[in-house]
């Protein structure tokens, strides 16, 4: 389509070679126990990307059997703070060293941009010095008030064997938004990365072993959610499952580890609204509603799918959101100068494309895009822009996750009715607000049912801020000193002072 921002294939070049990812066991690299395998091909070249070994429950349980006996023997989880921040600092100077190699694998495996694969890298090296930081820092609390004869003690421990599950959308982030807070803690774990994109996470490994983390320590299963990640929430000798991926398999997580109560930390999905007032900046306010949508091609859980505006604005904000969104650069992620790739599958695809027709079918209208998307000289998928008008809250397109580079925009008349849309929702991961007034602000942020609320910006992070969801977009909180805690126990120590007790029994 000739009036959006299409960038056809660039020079770089493919790897000659696939990579060959296999599990990471007790310190090994091993093939599955029945040598089975699968293959990872790029989304947007087509080009065969990764050959993995497909895991089963034996490797699970050989996995688990590791990560338990490392915990077990202490050589890690009995290690001073300053210990693990010192290997934490190394394997974060040793990501910076491999960032283009692990960018390269990331967007050909996910389709995401080069420059925003190399962008991710940086702040997951960036976040390993951040939970070193806290390795040396955390401690718990001491209580001298409680009487001349008392001193009470509340120890932070490692919970233990952590299972650690990823999605596909951003690897190489989030597993370094789980990683380094388990092992800051003192716990062992085992990953299984997305069966889409596995090569980050076995870099990863590969940097761990270098940087001198103990074997048996980490250890990663590669494969499918059904054998391995579900063996990886029922095995009784895991304490914690953390996850992150779709609402429907985080709610089947929680079935599965209940039989032995393991604690579940869950990062789900998001139907993010952002809401705008006639007083906001404008022009920044729809620079962050494209970003917003289009980041990541939309497959983002913090995607700003849902904009809700002041009908006084609506027009002019639509107009502009479209002729911005043509300027947006679609295309080869391999080139520098494109900001959304291709979608992650096929049947992804065509799920994306079945909410905008079901939306238009319904009375909603499509002012831009709608349609898949060719780029010259790609056999991958890639989906126009797409900018929907005239939507309403009942509607799929309004409360469901499409995952893809679609906006839909409602309309509202005054502040309650914007927080009533708002919180209509199942999900409650993150709302945005713009606003020149501070007190329309404030009062949004306290209102709106969100883990994250922006104001006068849209998807800022920082390593130092916890991010996490209410209601169906999961429970628990990643980075921040929130982000250790979840894995640490409380354990209280109560000590008494001299012989002062009266007898119980005289
Ligand atoms: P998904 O739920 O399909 O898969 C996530 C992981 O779970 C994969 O590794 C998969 O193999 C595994 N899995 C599948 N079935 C399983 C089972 N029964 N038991 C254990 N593990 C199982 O999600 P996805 O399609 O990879 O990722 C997209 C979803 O992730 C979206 O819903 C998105 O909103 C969400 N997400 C949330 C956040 C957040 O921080 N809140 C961040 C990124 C993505």
């Amino acid at each position: 389509m000739s009036e959006l921002n299409v960038v056809s294939i660039s020079e770089a070049k493919l790897p000659a070679e696939p990579f060959v990812a296999r599990h990471l066991i007790d310190g090994d690299w091993c093939q599955s126990a029945d040598g089975a395998t699968f293959e990872r091909v790029s989304p947007s070249h087509g080009s065969l990307v990764t050959v993995a070994a497909r895991g089963g429950a034996g490797d699970v349980d050989a996995a688990v059997s590791a990560a338990r006996r490392a915990f077990d023997k202490g050589n890690w989880s009995q290690t001073s703070g300053k210990d693990r921040a010192t290997l934490l600092l190394k394997v974060a100077d040793l990501i910076d060293r491999d960032r283009e190699r692990i960018a390269l694998l990331e967007t050909l495996e996910s389709g995401k941009p080069i420059s925003q694969a190399l962008a991710e890298i940086e702040g997951a090296a960036d976040i390993w010095r951040y939970a070193a930081s806290l390795a040396r820092t955390m401690h718990g609390e001491s209580h001298n008030s409680l009487g001349s004869d008392f001193l009470g003690l509340v120890l932070k421990e490692p919970i233990g064997v952590v299972s650690i599950i990823t999605p596909w959308n951003f690897p190489f982030l989030i597993v370094s938004q789980k990683l380094p807070f388990a092992l800051a803690a003192g716990c062992t774990a085992v990953i299984k990365p997305s069966e889409m994109t596995p090569a980050t996470t076995v870099i990863l490994g590969e940097l761990l072993l270098e940087a001198g983390l103990p074997a048996g320590v980490a250890n990663i299963v590669l494969g499918y959610g059904d054998p391995v990640g579900a063996a990886m929430t029922t095995d009784k000798r895991v304490d914690m499952v953390t996850f992150t991926g779709s609402t429907a398999v985080g709610k089947a997580i929680v079935k599965a580890a209940g039989d032995t109560l393991k604690k579940v930390s869950l990062e789900l999905g998001g139907k993010n609204p952002q809401v705008i007032f006639p007083d906001a900046d404008l022009e920044s306010a729809v620079d962050a509603v494209a970003f917003g949508v289009y980041f990541n091609a939309g497959e983002c859980c913090n995607s700003g799918s849902r904009i809700i505006v002041h009908e006084d604005i609506a027009e002019e904000f639509l107009k502009r959101t479209v002729d911005l969104s043509r300027k947006v650069p679609f295309g080869d992620p391999l080139d520098t100068s494109t900001k959304v790739g291709a979608i992650i599958t096929p049947e992804h695809q065509n799920k994306i494309d079945s909410y905008v027709r079901d939306a238009s079918k319904t009375g909603a209208s499509v002012r831009l895009g709608g349609e898949p998307l060719s780029v010259p000289g790609l056999t991958g998928q890639f989906y126009q822009p797409t900018v929907i008008a005239n939507v309403e809250s009942h509607m799929p397109i309004a409360r469901e996750e499409v995952f893809g580079p679609v906006l839909s925009v409602l309309t509202f008349k005054t502040l309650e009715e914007a927080i009533a849309l708002v919180n209509d929702a199942d999900y409650g991961l993150s709302a945005g607000v713009w606003s020149e007034n501070v007190h329309t602000c404030l009062e949004f942020a306290r209102k709106a049912q969100a883990g994250t609320v922006w104001t006068n910006t849209w998807m800022d992070g920082f390593a130092e801020l916890p991010f996490g969801g209410v209601k169906e977009s999961g429970q628990g909180r990643e980075l921040g000193k929130y982000g250790l805690d979840e894995f640490l126990e409380a354990k209280t120590v109560t000590m008494r002072i001299g012989r002062t007790r009266e007898p119980w029994v005289s």
